[in-house]
């Protein structure tokens, strides 16, 4: 699954991102070694076949079906449970095989708590082979969960279409099943459609015939063996364009009309199937591999990977050319990147239970990272893995983190489980270890553990026993640490020695946490790099204390390359080398500087003006990804000056005088030999100089803006999401009326939705008054609410949240259920008041079962140390700003 996507630049304006980030996340009792699989379901029956007939109406948001389901029974009993959500039974019935007597259940229970039903029946079951037949009903929601419906506006006409949902825990909800990803059994999925519409599953339709009322049967292939949440179905007026790669067939599934926009998504697919066929070692084992495209969104995820049909929502896959700009491009090979590597991490071999989510969700991110690097080397990609270490970090840092393996007890931990530390600790950490065992190792491991897992289920442990055998380097130990405990490693460098052209430096492992400054540190073996500037690298394990030496003499840079997981305190004269140095470092090292510098400098480990010593040190010409980092972090800055008006004003004006300058050489316009990265740094200085309110740039995003209605140059598709996320952060109630009126006229459901979002934006409180109502209508679309609502947080958490709280039965229903637990808390999580502590503890008190206030527990952590920053740290920045503002 890919979480939810949030362009960086407005993750930049909201303060998401340099150590700010209220990324709201669970925390979950320590690691215990993953071996014993849990379960909520008793194991005396394993199922292996499931023939599945469903008959969707979705004009009435409902749908029919019957399941039949060959069973082992493995211990004699005289009842079966499995589990199933909101389904109403109306036959259930047993049989030894086809031909067989049916025993009808005596009983049906359903334990709506549980989300199980129990059949039972008279005699008892004996062990052996049998036939569970079902027939029942259940319902489309308008959500992404289980199965749901899309409604949206094609050519004029209102059309609705049907896509299901399954991870984590909400196969349930269509199919009665043992529905955890260790019970793997194969699926044979049929289902009753109206003519004219495609019907997709995860395996090729194999025939299809009509029935006498005109309606149509689709009967799909059976699927190799597989867990349930992997299962898909899609039903609509569908257009879909294909390719074929190694004998695979590719295809990308758009609303009519769409396909067009889809080019770009099936070159990327045939790429990185080459690709991953390569790597694995293992083909593609299917006959096919569909991306559905779908209008809306959600709040938890952008893109599923269902094993042979990956769904993604259109903003994230397909590009319009009215309005795409590079970073939707880099978007949409991503997401294809990610879920195509769960193809093989996650579908082909399952974590055994979701204490072990990490093997699916932090290969999927490395996978998708390494991929776009290799495939699109003109994106610099590689430099990005600064930022994703640093989103870790944040929140790996506060004392309510967890480890990267955590046990999971029920499936609202699971959901809460889809967070930084699963995701991009897990890419980090497995970063690091490739680096440290060697490129060609780490893939032998990965090859070996593919072959001998293929079809099966696997803990972290079935990972590490095949890349040490590959590697001959013991590995498993400093994997344990990494993901076995919760934390950040922190190298505190001493001031260097140089004798005889070799320079010994002293290194002591520590800890780095923001909340917890009186802690014992925990023990970590980490993996260092180190090198005088321009001298060759040197590796070690630090463990406590240690010694280097390094050839040539000069400056130390610890971390060189960025690949370890840690941060790297240096002695204040190191430290000032390091500024000193700063224009000649390679651009990841300088871009790992600024981000150590900054977090360091906010937890008050350094001078919180360190940060801006180094950033004053940047050159106008340095590399793009480090003025958007610059920019991103004086946009945080300005966020947490919020309500201190003759501060914020000093640092807008400090960032203005940095930036406006790189916006000049950049220009406004692309120009012909461009790098592709200087299209997203243009992205994000409109966005950032708007915000810190540069009048040259709001007034060219006013000009362009006004004249779009008879200039169509005035607004290119590449500036035109920074423009008018300007004119919306800044717009009046004619503006505003304006942009509403575009949202609602609009016909393609993808700007409709990017323009309703637009809505919420705005700095305006009154404004933002009227966002919050519309988000309680379904004008702009029963998924897009949620999202307003979700961006008047930006500017106005406290007044979204008690909005929120005011309107929670009429919201709960407009976010997915897999994310409530994290929606609420997410957005008071932003605030800067104290008081709202007191509202989130009421909300979890009032709203969450003990297991899923995680989130909660992460979004007053955040809080907290957000006042703690703006009272502790930011009088550092203010006298920085009086001498060099
Ligand atoms: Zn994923």
């Amino acid at each position: 699954m890919q979480r939810s996507l949030i362009s960086l630049a407005v993750m930049a304006l909201l303060g998401l991102t340099s150590g700010l980030a209220p990324l709201t996340v669970a925390a979950a009792p320590a690691a215990k070694a993953a071996n014993k699989v849990t379960t909520q379901l008793p194991r005396n029956a394993v199922p292996t076949h499931y023939a599945v007939s469903l008959t969707p109406d979705a004009a009435k948001s409902s749908f029919s079906a019957s399941v039949t389901i060959a069973l082992d029974i493995k211990q004699a009993s005289n009842s079966i449970t499995l589990n199933a959500a909101d389904l109403k039974f109306s036959t259930v019935s047993i049989s030894a095989g086809p031909g067989k007597p049916a025993l009808a259940a005596s009983k049906i229970n359903v334990d709506n708590d549980k989300q199980t039903a129990t059949f039972e029946f008279a005699q008892p079951l004996a062990v052996g082979s049998y036939q569970l037949k079902l027939d029942y009903t259940g319902v489309i929601g308008t959500q992404a969960t289980g199965m749901f419906s899309l409604d949206y506006q094609n050519g004029g006409d209102k059309k609705r279409a049907l896509y299901t949902q399954f991870e984590n825990s909400e196969a349930r909800r269509v199919i009665p099943s043992w529905d955890e990803p260790f019970y793997k059994a194969t699926f044979a999925l049929e289902a009753t459609v109206p003519a004219g519409q495609m019907a997709v599953s995860n395996m090729p339709v194999a025939s299809t015939s009509k029935l006498a009322d005109g309606r149509e049967l689709v009967r799909f292939a059976t699927s190799p063996k597989m867990s349930t949440y992997l299962l898909f179905f899609g039903l609509g007026e569908f257009e879909r364009a294909t390719a074929v790669e190694g004998g695979t067939e590719l295809g990308v599934v758009t609303q009519k009309g769409s396909i067009g926009q889809a080019q770009f998504a099936l070159d990327s697919s045939v790429a990185v199937l080459k690709e991953y066929n390569d790597y694995f070692g293992v083909k593609y084992p299917l006959p096919k591999l569909d991306n559905i495209a779908a209008p809306g969104r959600s709040q938890f995820f952008s893109a599923m990977e269902n094993w042979g049909a990956i769904f993604t929502f259109e903003s994230a896959i397909l590009l319009d050319p009215r309005v795409a700009t590079q970073s939707d491009k880099e978007t949409s090979f991503l997401v294809a990147a990610h879920e195509m590597a769960h193809q093989w991490f996650g579908d082909l071999v399952t974590m055994a239970w979701w204490d072990d989510l990490w093997l699916n969700e932090g290969f999927a991110s490395w996978m998708e990272s390494r991929t776009t690097t290799r495939l699109h080397p003109e994106w610099k990609w590689e430099l990005r893995a600064v930022g994703t270490r640093e989103q870790a970090m944040s929140r790996d840092a506060l004392a309510t983190t967890h480890p990267v393996v955590q046990h999971i007890s029920t499936v609202e931990q699971a959901s809460q489980a889809f967070d930084s530390i699963t995701y991009q600790k897990g890419e980090s950490v497995i970063r690091m270890l490739e680096n440290y065992v060697g490129d060609d190792a780490w893939r032998a491991g990965v090859r070996s553990y593919m072959a001998k897992h293929a079809y099966g289920n696997t803990v972290s442990d079935d990972l590490w026993r095949e890349v040490e055998k590959a590697a001959h380097k013991p590995v498993t130990a400093i994997a344990h640490d990494f993901t076995l405990k919760p934390g950040v490693p922190m190298i505190r460098v001493a001031d260097a020695v140089c004798k005889n052209g070799q320079t010994t430096i002293a290194l002591t492992q520590g800890e780095f946490s923001k909340d917890q400054t009186d802690k014992k540190p925990l023990s970590w073996r980490v993996p260092v790099i180190a090198q005088t500037v321009g001298g060759a690298p040197v590796r070690a394990i630090v463990n406590g204390k240690a010694g280097m030496t390094l050839p040539g003499c000069g400056t130390v840079l610890v971390n060189a390359g960025q690949s370890g997981y840690y941060r790297t305190l240096y002695a204040s004269k190191a430290f000032a080398a390091l500024t000193e140095s700063f224009a000649g470092l390679a651009t990841i090292d300088q871009m790992g500087l600024l981000s150590d510098s900054w977090s360091l400098g906010m937890a008050g480990l350094m001078p919180a003006s360190s940060f801006m010593d180094l950033a004053s040190k940047a050159p106008v010409d340095a590399a793009p990804q480090v003025w958007d980092q610059i920019a991103d972090s004086l946009a945080s800055l300005h966020y947490s000056y919020e309500g201190k008006p003759e501060q914020q004003a000093a640092l807008d004006r400090y960032a203005r005088k940095r930036l406006a300058p790189v916006l000049a050489r950049i220009g406004w316009t692309k120009a012909a030999d461009e790098a592709a990265p200087v299209a997203n740094l243009r992205e994000t200085l409109i966005n950032v100089l708007g915000a810190v309110g540069d009048e040259g740039v709001v007034a060219e995003a006013r000009r362009r803006y006004a004249a779009s209605a008879t200039d169509k140059d005035a607004m290119p598709a590449a500036l035109r999401r920074p423009i008018l996320g300007v004119i919306a952060a800044n717009a009046d109630a004619a503006t505003w009326d304006q942009l509403h009126a575009a949202a609602r006229e609009e016909k393609s459901s993808m700007i409709k939705s990017e323009l309703y979002d637009l809505l919420g934006t705005t700095k305006d409180k009154a404004l933002a008054q009227r966002a919050l109502e519309l988000a309680l209508t379904d004008e702009g679309g029963a998924t897009e609410g949620a999202a307003i609502l979700n961006r008047v947080a930006g500017h106005h958490p406290d007044m979204a949240y008690d909005f929120a709280i005011g309107h929670y039965a009429q919201l709960e229903k407009k976010v997915d259920g897999s994310s409530r637990s994290r929606y609420f808390p997410g957005l008071g999580g932003r605030s800067a008041d104290l008081a709202m502590i007191a509202k989130l503890h009421a909300y979890a008190k009032q709203y969450l079962p003990a297991e899923a206030q995680g989130d909660t527990k992460t979004a007053i952590a955040s809080i907290q140390y957000r006042v703690k920053l703006r009272t502790t740290r930011l009088p550092e920045i203010d006298s920085w700003l009086a001498k060099h503002g």
